[in-house]
């Protein structure tokens, strides 16, 4: 079996690998790392948890070993979809460059260019950047991509689904042809080819095996459900979810729950909260600040839900996530392999649970198609019943002062449920796991009207577009109405895309109710624009 001692790596680099704990290459590393090496491009079909960063980071900080970098001119360019993604690549170069006198900067949106600026001018061995940040430098004259002898594009596929591939083109363009390109995506969309065949050279294809074919270690479980009624499929599964969680009890030491959409993300996390979970939600809409912190949260334990769109989590590293929920199976087949992936990490065992309705069954013949096997399945927890327990509508994302409306305190059901929302459920008692609960959550509305709660407008943007629509969205050149089309590059250089936001002009709210008319609540404004009672969470 090889050894990274085998590889002709730098010995510093060798000597931070072995001290990282790692004394055998993984698959992509063993084969990629003598080609890089060598000088050779590489294409790298690989996904998040093969290792695939390092077979990329090891070799480049060994070929940079020798030279220095002028102010303005990068040696290197690494470019990621995210800017989770970009930051998690530099914390390898700095683990494995931490003998290496070599430079970086990390070029994302949300941090102010100055400080970019500063670095960038001393002369950057690597620069680790997200393409709109990095287009930004340039066009201000202050970057400079003639240098590059080495560039990454990382996660190839999710550039694509994020709408950044004419970026990329531009970026390619930039740089001296006689660079050599690492090229790294988990599929080969047609778009994705051709972008390869036309800007790499004589490379060598290296394809790892998928982790849901290959990996052991995770359990995986199809829980099917038949709603109790056709509208309310999403709060039956709200209910399915909770009964999971807490049927795992101290097993589920962390989840990550994955939405199919960034407004149903909110709804999730909002209804754990209320049903006394500790839960955050993480999505691209939400300030790079927000998401910072809650990513911290989640690695250190102080979240223990992670309610999160498939964007936003995938290629995150968080080695130990005891579940992943799949609260909606992804329409995209090789979603369900980058999301059980977030489990089952570095030999630890984890648990897969799927919630599907009959209405998903399609989507799970292609997911079963695509792992070459059945996903198990599992059955609903000892006890539980699903029961529909009258009217009550669905969340809304909070009141405009954050408040609780006046029709959401006197819900019965959430009052109910008071003693539960006081407590931390994060290990739920065991008497609770096994008494037979029944879960009950009604929500008589239009389906439409309860997975689209009226959120700020933030909050309402949808996910990036894909090559191909998604189950119920808009084809790729058909907006949805009621959303904005989002400008991710605009966004990713940290421009911020401004509308009316959340401020409401004051007359619009103005009752128009005469003081003496008879009272008539129908027509009161601003009661209608209250948020709607949270009992049904
Ligand atoms: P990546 O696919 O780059 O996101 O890496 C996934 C995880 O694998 C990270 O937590 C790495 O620290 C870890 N890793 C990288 N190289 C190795 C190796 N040779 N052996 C075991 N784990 C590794």
């Amino acid at each position: 079996m090889t050894k990274f001692s085998d590889l002709a790596l730098d010995p510093r680099v060798l000597q931070a690998v072995l001290e990282a704990g790692y004394e055998t290459p993984t698959p992509i590393q063993a084969q990629a790392i003598p080609h890089a090496l060598a000088g050779r491009d590489v294409l790298g079909i690989a996904q998040t948890g093969t290792g695939k960063t390092a077979s990329f980071v090891l070799p480049m900080i060994t070929l940079l070993g020798q030279g220095r970098a002028k102010a303005r001119m990068p040696r290197s360019l690494v470019l990621c979809p995210t800017r989770e993604l970009a930051a998690q690549v530099a914390e390898n170069f700095e683990t494995y460059a931490k003998y290496s006198k070599l430079t970086k900067a990390l070029l994302i949106g949300g941090v102010s260019f100055g400080e970019q600026d500063k670095l960038i001018d001393r002369g950057v061995d690597v620069l680790i950047a997200t393409p709109g940040r990095l287009l930004d430098h340039h066009e201000r004259g202050k970057l400079l991509l003639t240098g590059v002898q080495i560039m990454v594009v990382d996660e190839a596929d999710r550039m694509l689904d994020m709408g950044f591939i004419p970026d990329i083109e531009r970026i390619f363009s930039l740089t001296p042809f006689t660079r050599q390109t690492f090229f790294y995506s988990a599929t080969m969309a047609p778009e994705i080819e051709r972008i390869t065949n036309t800007f790499l050279s004589n490379a060598v294809k290296i394809e790892v095996a998928r982790q849901a074919t290959s990996s052991e270690t995770i359990e995986q479980a199809l829980i099917q459900i038949t709603p109790t009624r056709k509208d309310r499929s999403f709060a039956d599964k709200r209910a399915v979810l909770r009964a999971l969680i807490r049927a795992e009890g101290e097993a589920c030491t962390n989840a990550i729950i994955f939405c199919n959409r960034k407004m149903d993300v909110d709804v999730v996390s909002k209804s754990l909260k209320q049903h006394g979970f500790n839960a955050s939600p993480i999505h691209g809409d939400l300030d790079q600040s927000v998401r910072t912190r809650t990513l911290d949260g989640f690695r250190d334990g102080t979240v223990h839900l992670l309610v999160a769109s498939d964007v936003a989590a995938r290629g995150l590293d968080i080695p130990a996530v005891s579940h992943v929920f799949n609260f909606d199976v992804p329409s995209h087949p090789e979603d369900y392999v980058h999301r059980i992936g977030r489990t089952g990490r570095a030999g630890r065992k984890g648990k897969a649970f799927t919630i599907a309705t009959p209405y998903d069954d399609k989507y799970l013949a292609a997911i079963e198609h695509l792992v070459k096997q059945p996903i198990p399945r599992g059955s609903l927890p000892e006890g539980f019943v699903l029961a529909d327990a009258g009217e009550a509508p669905a969340p809304r994302e909070g009141g405009r002062d954050g408040k609780s409306s006046s029709s959401r305190s006197r819900s019965s059901s959430s009052r109910d449920r008071g003693p539960a929302r006081e407590r931390d459920e994060r290990r739920p008692a065991a008497s609770e796991a096994a008494a037979p609960v029944v879960e009950a959550e009604a929500a008589p509305q239009p389906v439409r009207e309860e997975r689209a709660p009226q959120a700020p407008r933030e909050e309402r943007r949808s996910e990036p577009r894909r090559s191909e629509p998604r189950r119920d969205e808009p084809r790729r050149d058909e907006p949805r109405r009621d959303e904005p089309r989002r400008d991710y590059r605009r966004e990713d250089r940290g421009e911020r895309v401004l509308g009316m936001g959340d401020h409401v002009p004051d007359f619009i709210l103005r009752s128009f109710k005469i003081a003496d008319a008879p009272q008539d609540e129908s027509h009161d404004a601003p009661e209608a624009e209250e948020p709607a009672d949270s009992s049904e969470s």
